[in-house]
């Protein structure tokens, strides 16, 4: 093996540890250099992705579940390479946030698509409220953070309690106090913040108390085990009883049966979002359903 091979290989082991967290080694193993290669070329293509116009926003429906109105919508980043194809979030903002590019494709999707999009459905009078919009890390921590969201809504010209920010519980938690102070300037400019994927990691319920936030997104495995268990609404029902006992509101995601929607109202979630209700759909398509009363009535009635 020659030098240059060498460096590559360990290159290439070095990623794989940093990806799986700090303080720990792997060994080179030959897949990974395919892993590597097809990294590369994905971030390749993701450093010209926004000026070639290749992503698009789609938006999943939120609605209230005491009166089934449409109340909200998620703002989900979509990428369609030429050449890849379609793209999962998942893959590639994992890399776009360790390279810094998240920034400028974040404040596109806050400034061009979510406050543009939603401030131009409320001026058409359609019947729904507010945008969420996700945030990572690498975008709130930057010292220029609440500038860009200032800025995003009088540019957007859209109220800022429309605007919602999800936040991660591991983001926040990470240096509660340099949260709590920004998310206060966030809050004090009249936007709402909430914690996604909440109880998905190692929860610690005490900063729940020391944080100014409104809403705690369920984690989608909550609902996913309503599956199997019943016993598990208890959990939820605890957990939206903490919440609503601290002053905040409880969104149940990933709903996608009957049975799943039917426990989140009992456990008295008060919004929900899932494939049962609503797909995320592009903004042409995203307002067809504005009321999800007829199943929560079915429900009422069924009970
Ligand atoms: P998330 O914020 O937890 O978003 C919810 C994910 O669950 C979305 O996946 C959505 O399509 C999916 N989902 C919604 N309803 C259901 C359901 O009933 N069943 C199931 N199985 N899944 C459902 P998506 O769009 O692939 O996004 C994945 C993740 O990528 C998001 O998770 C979020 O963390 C991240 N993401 C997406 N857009 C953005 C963005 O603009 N900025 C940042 N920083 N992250 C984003
Ligand atoms: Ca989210
Ligand atoms: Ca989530």
């Amino acid at each position: 093996m020659d030098a240059e091979t060498l460096q590559r290989n360990a290159d290439n082991a070095m990623y794989r540890a940093k990806s799986r967290g700090k303080n720990r080694f792997e060994y080179f193993i030959p897949e990974m250099s395919a892993s590597m290669a097809q990294r590369l070329e994905l971030e390749t293509h993701l450093r010209h992705a926004l000026e070639r116009d290749e992503f698009c926003v789609h938006y999943q429906p939120q609605f209230d579940l005491q009166t089934g109105k449409l109340v909200g919508q998620e703002a989900l980043l979509r990428w369609t390479n030429p050449k890849l194809g379609s793209i999962a979030p998942d893959q590639f903002i994992p890399i776009a946030e360790e390279n810094g590019l998240i920034v400028p494709i974040g404040a596109w999707v806050l400034l061009q698509e979510a406050c543009r999009q939603t401030s131009a459905w409320r001026k058409a009078g359609y019947p729904m409220r507010g945008v969420s919009v996700n945030v990572s890390a690498v975008q709130f921590t930057r010292p220029d953070f609440v500038d860009t969201v200032r800025d995003v809504l009088s540019e957007s010209g859209l109220e800022p309690s429309n605007l919602e920010l999800e936040l991660t519980e591991s983001l926040v938690i990470r240096d509660v106090r340099e949260s709590a102070r920004k998310m206060e300037k966030i809050r004090a400019l009249g936007v709402q913040i909430s914690v996604d994927d909440f109880g998905a990691g190692y929860s610690s319920l005490s900063y729940l108390q020391r944080l100014p936030i409104d809403i705690l997104k369920l984690d989608r495995s909550f609902v996913e085990e309503f599956k199997t268990e019943r016993g598990s609404s208890s959990l939820v029902q605890g957990i939206v009883s903490l919440a609503h006992g601290l002053g905040m509101r409880v969104t149940a995601e990933g709903v996608e049966t009957e049975e799943q929607l039917e426990l989140v109202h009992h456990s008295g979630c008060d919004k929900v979002q899932g494939y049962l209700l609503g797909r995320p759909s592009p903004a042409a398509t995203a307002l067809s359903s504005s009321d999800c009363s007829t199943s929560l009535r079915h429900h009422r009635t069924a009970r």
